[in-house]
């Protein structure tokens, strides 16, 4: 065996051993390393520097206990956690998820991931997550208000604007980072860098909101234009109906596509007009209700229990916007049956690895979640630098900025895949890309 196949299998096989229980970050590590024997052979001196296994384990996790009381005066108990997972390129970066499956697998798969996407925003961040089984759904305000502030006070002294910036994530949007801010405040003093996707009038971007599903779909837009395609009259299916797919929704349909469909946990609607996003954000955002109630506003529409991605309709384009392993290979190949020509994750890890072997069978043009949807946290990078500089910008130059940021990143994960002889295959120029400049910096730091 080549040493470069020889060492990859044996970290791995390491990291088995540590770990045999958490299934989802030993599938991002396995996703991960399926693509960067090149880079070992090119470079043996990551071999020697052993830089694999370096990067695979966090620089440091924190576990703590959240207590907290309810609506009727009981005392709760969820359990909390921040992997500092990397910080050779910056501050520690990346979001809180507040949901029942979140455990230490769960929270270093996404920290692991969030190494390379920040990375290739090119923008100075190292890679951190983290988060609570905490279930927000059901919850009153008061009850989020009393969660959030319990989180904070323990969190509070292991973070920092210069040395970890956590964010939203699922279950956590604006009124859950309003609260977190405020219990932040009330501990250190006002630092508005210690937390980005704030609301504007704490100190937060403007368009940060929207970045993830925008960013989305521009890096979508240059993807189909590179092959001659956009999105001019193109059905699409975007799974999910939080943050995320409600501005790629808006986005999608901005450029001439029509969204024919969108999802909850629960079913999907399916509206032939093309989905209102507007509907969906009322919906979701104020009145915190299920999807299934679309249809009272739009009668054309149909709500269907169950998977999305089981839809029995044609359309082109696939925008996974809910959570890990929501398409599995079956649920590719039928995407692939249906007409699909190009996925791109809004999600982290939404497609299983057979999913991901579907599409690469298929040759349909694949974007991975660490590419396509690092436009959230590219604009909380640039809600950093607004905050250091106590500035504000417009709405117009934020999204300039996020659609530039994603044109670069398109072009160096494409130009990276043909570096690498495997032109088209965006899973290869994602990950050897984000790699590159990681090891690099940590390489040049010495062992720290
Ligand atoms: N949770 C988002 C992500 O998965 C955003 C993180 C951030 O803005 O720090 O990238």
């Amino acid at each position: 065996m080549q040493e470069a196949a020889k060492y990859i299998e044996d970290t791995y096989a390491k990291i088995l051993k540590r770990d045999p229980d958490q299934i989802e970050f030993l599938q991002a590590v396995k996703e991960f390393i399926g693509s960067i024997e090149p880079v070992f052979t090119a470079h043996p001196e990551f071999i020697q520097q052993n830089i694999l296994e370096q990067m695979i384990e966090p620089e440091r996790i924190i576990q703590f206990r959240i207590p907290w009381m309810n609506d009727q005066g009981e005392t709760k108990v969820n359990r909390g956690f921040r992997v500092q997972f990397n910080s050779a390129n910056g501050p520690y970066k990346g979001g809180l998820r507040f949901h029942t499956s979140v455990n230490q697998s769960i929270v270093k798969f996404l920290g692991f991931e969030q190494i390379f996407k920040n990375s290739l925003t090119g923008l100075p961040i190292g890679g951190g997550k983290g988060g609570s089984d905490f279930d927000p759904k059901g919850k009153s305000d008061n009850e989020v208000m009393r969660f959030c502030q319990s989180f904070m006070t323990e969190l509070q002294q292991h973070i920092g604007p210069d040395l970890d910036v956590p964010a939203g994530d699922i279950g956590v949007g604006a009124r859950e980072i309003g609260y977190l801010y405020g219990q932040y405040k009330r501990l250190n003093g006002s630092k508005a860098g210690v937390l980005t996707g704030k609301p504007v009038f704490l100190g937060g971007s403007l368009g940060r909101t929207e970045a993830t599903g925008y960013g989305v779909v521009y890096f979508t837009d240059k993807m189909l234009q590179d092959t001659g395609e956009s999105f001019k009259n193109k059905k699409v299916v975007v799974s999910g109906s939080g943050n995320v797919a409600i501005y790629a929704i808006q986005k999608v349909h901005e450029l001439g596509g029509k969204v024919i469909a969108c999802s909850d946990s629960d079913g999907y609607i399916w509206d032939p007009d093309g989905i209102d996003y507007t509907t969906i954000k009322q919906l979701k955002e104020v009145e915190r209700e299920r999807i299934s109630e679309y249809v009272q506003y739009h009668p054309k529409a149909y709500y269907y229990e169950g998977s999305i991605w089981d839809i029995e309709k044609e359309y082109q384009v696939a925008l996974p916007c809910a959570t890990q392993n929501e398409i599995d290979g079956e649920n590719a190949k039928k995407m692939i049956e249906k007409g699909v020509i190009a996925v791109a994750e809004g999600a982290n890890m939404p497609s299983n690895l057979d999913a991901i072997a579907v599409y690469q069978e298929a040759q349909i043009l694949y974007a991975p979640g660490k590419a396509a949807n690092a436009g959230g946290v590219a604009v909380s990078a640039l809600e950093m630098s607004q905050n250091s500089q106590r500035l504000s910008w417009s709405f117009e130059e934020v999204d300039e900025k996020l659609e530039s940021i994603m044109e670069s990143i398109y072009i160096e994960v494409r130009d990276t895949a043909k570096t690498y002889h495997m032109p088209g295959n965006f899973v290869v120029g994602a990950n050897i890309a984000g790699f590159m400049k990681i090891a690099q910096s940590m390489i040049s730091q010495g062992l720290v």
